[in-house]
């Protein structure tokens, strides 16, 4: 088991480190890397495991503290796991308007049961920047493509994405209750007992 008081958060986003903070509990010190610097490292992996321990050695080396960095996005069957680490960049740059907009056009043809994706965190916790054995944390949050979008809450691609257990879409739910059930959310899960936080 491994004792951290403190963490450092690859991310300059305050709402994710909120979000994270309190998954995690009190007992470890969520600090943003923003309090060392505001140069993000390139994300130049292949995969979200990649990109994850890219970002926590990173930000370990920069800070001199034990990080811990998530990467996380939406995968879709039928395009191969698209748009995959490109989740947040799938329109250019143009914003998650944009990205439902192309993703409902790329599967307007494509029947139910083909429909199926996940979307996905990966949790990454380095000891220091060279740390040969991150602890490595994959949460999958298993539903499907709507044809049309629904509900206004969340973020991202929340409105296009249909919750089998729930009956709804993610933008649909009440923050809190996916909070509970998210990729997110089973990503932390697994972290806090390899933390043995529970
Ligand atoms: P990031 O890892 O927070 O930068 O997220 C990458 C991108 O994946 C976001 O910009 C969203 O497009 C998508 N994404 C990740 N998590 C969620 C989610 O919980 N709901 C909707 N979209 C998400």
């Amino acid at each position: 088991m491994m004792n951290f008081t403190q963490l450092v958060l690859a991310s300059h986003n305050a709402g994710k480190l909120k979000e994270l903070q309190a998954m995690l509990g009190e007992s470890v010190h969520l600090r943003s890397i923003g309090e060392f610097s505001s140069v993000e490292p390139e994300e130049t992996g292949l995969s979200f495991v990649e990109n994850a321990i890219l970002k926590a050695r990173n930000a370990s080396r920069i800070s001199g503290l034990p990080a811990l960095a998530d990467d996380s996005g939406l995968a879709v069957d039928f395009l191969g796991g698209a748009p995959g680490i490109y989740s947040a960049r799938y329109a250019d740059g143009k914003g998650d308007a944009a990205n439902n907009a192309k993703l409902l056009d790329v599967m307007k043809d494509v029947p139910q049961a083909e429909r199926g994706a996940q979307f996905v965190c990966v949790l990454a916790l380095v000891r220091h920047a060279d740390d040969p054995l991150p602890i490595l944390c994959e949460g999958l949050w298993h539903g499907r493509i709507l044809t049309q979008a629904s509900g206004e809450q969340g973020f991202g691609y929340d409105p296009l994405f249909w919750v089998p257990e729930r009956e709804c879409s993610s933008a649909e739910l009440k923050p809190s209750d996916k909070n509970q059930i998210s990729h997110r959310a089973r990503a932390m899960d697994l972290l806090r007992q390899r933390l043995g936080l529970k």
